[in-house]
C-alpha cells in the first residue's frame, strides 16, 4: 500500500491524509513546529516526547509520552507509521551541554540506535535523523571570520565534545542502516534555529532566545549580561525555514548529510542590536568572560543545500527576530515580570 501513496507524490496529487508520520522531540521547540507544518499539509501526526509540548497545545492526532531511551517504547512509537522525523534528543544551549557531557552523550546515544533498530524492525519508508553544526572540528572554528563549513569539513572529526560526538556518531549509524537495510535515512545538520515557542530561561535557551529574554526584562538603559566577549560568530536559522527544509529533504533522495541553516555570519554582539532594534530600547552589553561560548566562529556553506534542494532559508535574521521577541516579550508580561 505504501508504494501507491508515493505514486501519488510522483505525479504531484497530495494524498498525504493517507499516510501517517512519526515525529519524535514533538513536545520541544521544532518538533512542535514540524507537528503543526505536517498536520497544515495533510498528514496524520503522531508526537512523541517526554514531556508536553511547554507553551501550546500540540496539533498532533495523537501524542504519546514515551521514554525513548527504551527499546520497547520506540517499538511503540514507530508502530503503524509509515516515516519518522527523530528529534527527540537531551539538549540545550552551551551552558548545558558543555556541562552534561556523559549525560547527553548516552541519553542521545541510546535514542537513537533504538529509534533507528525500531525503524528497521517497523519497516518505515522515509527516516529523518537531526544532526547539528556541534559535529564540525574545532580546529576549523577558531577564528570569529571562519570560513563557511562545507559538509565534508566533518572528518578529520573533532566535534563538539559530548553532545557534537554523539552526533557523528549516530549520523553514522544513520548511514549504515541506510547502506546495510535499505532504511532510508536522510540526515540533516541544523545550524542554530531560532524562533517563538522555544525555550526562552531555565538554562537550556539558545543564545537568540536568551538575548531577547535579557533585553525584554532590562529597561531602557540599563544594562544586560553577555556571554564571552560579544565577538564570538554564528549563522541562525528562523523555524519556519527549518521545517520547510526538513520537509523537501524527506521528500529527495538524498542521504548524506546535509547543512541546513543560513549563512549570514554575526557577532554575538550584533544580534543583541538586532534585539535591541525590535525592543526599540538602548541596552549596554555588560561581558561575562568566565562563562561558555562554544566555538569562536561557525557558519554553515550551503551550497550543497541549494544543489540538493534547489531551496535555501528566506527569513531574514531582522524578521526573525523580531517576531521571537515579541512572543518572547507577551510571554514574560502575561508572567507579570515586565
Ligand atoms: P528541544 O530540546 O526543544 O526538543 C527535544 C525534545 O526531545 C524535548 O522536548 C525533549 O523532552 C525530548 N526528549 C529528550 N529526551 C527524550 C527521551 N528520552 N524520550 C523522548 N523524548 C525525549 O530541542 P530542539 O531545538 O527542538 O531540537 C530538535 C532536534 O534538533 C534535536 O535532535 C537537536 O539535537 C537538533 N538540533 C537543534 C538545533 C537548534 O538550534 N535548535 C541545532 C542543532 C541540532
Amino acid at each position: 500500500m505504501g508504494r501507491i501513496y508515493y505514486l501519488y507524490f510522483e505525479r504531484g496529487i497530495e494524498m498525504n491524509s493517507k499516510i501517517k508520520v512519526l515525529v519524535t522531540g514533538a513536545g520541544g521547540f521544532i518538533g512542535h513546529h514540524l507537528v503543526k507544518y505536517l498536520k497544515n499539509k495533510g498528514y496524520w501526526v503522531r508526537g512523541v516526547d517526554i514531556k508536553e509540548p511547554q507553551y501550546e497545545k500540540t496539533s498532533a492526532d495523537e501524542f504519546v509520552l514515551l521514554d525513548l531511551r527504551e527499546f520497547d517504547n520506540c517499538i511503540k512509537a514507530c508502530r503503524g507509521v509509515q516515516e519518522v522525523y527523530q528529534l527527540a534528543a537531551d539538549m540545550g544551549g552551551i551552558g548545558y551541554i558543555s556541562s552534561s557531557h556523559a549525560l547527553v552523550l548516552r541519553n542521545n546515544a541510546l535514542i537513537n540506535l533504538h529509534m533507528l533498530e525500531a525503524a528497521r524492525v517497523n519497516n518505515i519508508q522515509n527516516y529523518l535523523y537531526t544532526s547539528s553544526a556541534c559535529v564540525y572540528p574545532q580546529y576549523l572554528q577558531q577564528d570569529a571570520k571562519v570560513k563557511m563549513l562545507k559538509e565534508e569539513d566533518a572528518y578529520p572529526a573533532d566535534s563538539e565534545p559530548g553532545y557534537g560526538w554523539e552526533k557523528l556518531f549516530s549520523e553514522l549509524a544513520s548511514q549504515y542502516y541506510n547502506e546495510d537495510y535499505r532504511l532510508k535515512t536522510h540526515i540533516v545538520r541544523f545550524h542554530n534555529i531560532f524562533g517563538p515557542l522555544g525555550a526562552y530561561e531555565g538554562g537550556r535557551e539558545k543564545s537568540p532566545a536568551a538575548i531577547c529574554r535579557k533585553v525584554a526584562l532590562a529597561k531602557d538603559g540599563e544594562k544586560i549580561e553577555v556571554w564571552g566577549d560579544g565577538k564570538q560568530t554564528r549563522s541562525y536559522c528562523y523555524i519556519d525555514d527549518c521545517v520547510e527544509g526538513i520537509y523537501s529533504l524527506m521528500r529527495s533522495d538524498y542521504f548524506k548529510p546535509l547543512n541546513l541553516g543560513q549563512d549570514r555570519l554575526i557577532s554575538v554582539d550584533e544580534l543583541v542590536d538586532i534585539a535591541c532594534k525590535s525592543a526599540g530600547k538602548k541596552i549596554v552589553k555588560e561581558y561575562d568572560l568566565s562563562k561558555p561560548q562554544g566555538v569562536r566562529g561557525r557558519n554553515s556553506d550551503n551550497t550543497r543545500l541549494r544543489e540538493v534542494l534547489k531551496w535555501e532559508p528566506v527569513v531574514s535574521l531582522e524578521e526573525g527576530i523580531k517576531r521571537t521577541y515579541k512572543w518572547i516579550e507577551s510571554e514574560l508580561r502575561a508572567k507579570g515580570r515586565i
